[in-house]
């Protein structure tokens, strides 16, 4: 059989991979793309999207449950687990254009090859026994949960985030290995579902990349909810009897402890998906997080370039979307041009949510720069208020000049409130220009507004 030529074949259909396709579209190019799993990847088939669904699902539970907080009588508030199931893959189809099956067949805008991708040689992809050749290939396989070697895990038995957004029945106690976002996000969700939670971090703090004003008060709020949180806490062993699955947790003195519950979920880091690439027969460097690329996402091989979580050290779909067309651009211009990555924002979508852009006060700290903070609480603020949502925070970070270092707001609904700090960062606007810029009465936005000024007051 002759080996079919393409001008690009991409390696993973998810946020980074159909980005690089559908950027080249309208260009008459012959375009593969292999993918082994679901169309998507990861973000809408086993995290944000599901996860999204799934926490908004358990909010409204929650919030139904608490109605007579605000005069309300809702009796009775409960949920038909499979019938939530149902909704979140009725979601989730929305988001594809149809079910998983749908989308493979009615797949058009490059050649779909279904398995597992291997390089045979620098131009050259196997794709179950079928051999691909291109001029030009984008790694674009993404990460998948790493498991780390505990002693009995595996015997145990434990789920991933793939297994987590699915799962036919709810267990009744759940241990998270891992206090990050993705294991913060699935300790409120499972916790609103009624599962008792148990969250175990290895480091002292949870949450450990987000600002600490904002991480505490999040740790609290889903500690009031009735999550249980075990931090600085390691688990060096698991082992399952007739009780449930058995963690043996030893703290930094040494001192052990146990956590028992009916599942374990793996949220402890992500590994980069280079198993069976055989990425040597390419000759393309990797590290320990990945695919080695220089600004202009190219590997050492300068047909190959990687794009998303496989390459970034930011690991969320707004960047493997903005990397996979990137890389496709570049793979076709005569002058590329670099990723820009100097304002990056990103969220932890919990209720209420943390939303993230630039550095922290201690990074600013640790790194002995010059900086003045503002907080701004919505104790005050009339719409947090009317809302109910009088917990969260507003941060914002300025250097001594007034050019803006960071924002940090805790609220519902943060991700949104963040935009204009995002742009202000991202255009170079500078802390007079946001304290000036008026907001409408009740908003939440006018906390940001107000954060803005006492920055400006103090600078
Ligand atoms: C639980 C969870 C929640 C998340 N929530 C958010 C969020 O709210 N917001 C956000 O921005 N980010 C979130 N993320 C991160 C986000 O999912 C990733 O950043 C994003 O999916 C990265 O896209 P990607 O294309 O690089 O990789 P992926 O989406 O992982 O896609 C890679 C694809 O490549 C395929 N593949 C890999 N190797 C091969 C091979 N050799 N041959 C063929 N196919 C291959 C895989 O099957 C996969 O489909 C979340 C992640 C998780 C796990």
């Amino acid at each position: 059989m002759a080996t079919p030529e393409f001008d690009l074949l991409v390696i993973g259909g998810g946020a980074a991979g159909s980005s690089a396709v559908t950027n080249l579209q309208g260009r008459n190019l012959k375009i593969a793309l292999v993918e082994r799993d679901k169309l998507g990847g990861t973000c809408l088939n086993y995290g944000c999207d599901p996860t999204k669904t799934l926490l908004h699902t358990a909010s409204q539970l929650y919030n139904a449950r608490q109605a007579h907080k605000l005069g309300l009588q809702i009796l009775n508030a409960g949920f038909d687990w499979s019938a939530v199931l149902a909704q979140v893959r009725k979601v989730l189809d929305q988001i594809r254009g149809g079910t998983p099956e749908e989308a493979e067949r009615d797949y058009k805008d490059a050649t779909l090859f279904k398995g597992q991708a291997r390089f045979v040689s620098p131009h050259e992809v196997e794709v179950n026994g079928q051999r691909l050749q291109a001029d030009r290939i984008i790694i674009a396989g993404g990460t998948k949960a790493t498991i780390p070697p505990i002693e009995g895990l595996q015997e145990a038995g434990y789920i991933t985030n793939v297994e987590a957004v699915s799962l036919p029945v709810l267990p009744k106690r759940l241990a998270i290995m891992g206090g990050g976002p993705i294991g913060i996000e699935f300790s409120q969700m499972f916790a609103r579902f009624g599962v008792e939670v148990t969250v175990i971090e290895k480091t002292p703090e949870l949450l450990e990349t987000e600002d600490r004003d904002l991480a505490e008060r999040l740790v609290s709020q889903l500690a009031r909810e009735g999550v249980s949180f075990k931090a600085g806490a390691e688990v060096v062993a698991a082992r399952k009897d007739a009780s449930g699955k058995r963690l043996t947790l030893q703290n930094k003195g040494g001192r052990q402890s146990e956590v028992v519950a009916d599942e374990i979920l793996v949220a402890v880091g992500r590994t980069p998906a280079l198993d069976e690439l055989n990425l040597e027969k390419a000759g393309v460097e990797r590290t320990g997080k990945g695919v080695r690329v220089d600004e202009n996402l190219r590997t050492n091989a300068p047909h190959i370039w990687a794009a998303g979580d496989i390459a970034s050290k930011y690991q969320f779909t707004h960047v493997a979307s903005e990397q996979g067309k990137r890389a496709a651009l570049n793979a076709f211009a005569s002058e590329p041009e670099p990723f820009d990555d100097k304002v990056i924002p990103w969220g932890i979508y919990t209720f209420p949510s943390i939303a993230h852009v630039g550095q922290t006060e201690q990074e600013l700290r640790e790194t002995g720069q010059e900086y003045v903070a503002a907080r701004h609480t919505f104790e005050e603020v009339a719409r947090a208020i009317t809302d109910a949502q009088t917990g969260g925070m507003v941060k914002l970070l300025a250097s001594p000049s007034g050019r803006i270092l960071g924002g940090h707001i805790l609220a519902d609904d943060a991700g949104n409130l963040l935009s204009p700090v995002v742009l202000a960062m991202k255009a170079g606007l500078t802390v007079k220009t946001l304290a000036e810029t008026i907001q409408p009465y009740p908003t939440l936005a006018e906390a940001v507004m107000q954060a803005a000024r006492q920055l400006q007051e103090k600078l």
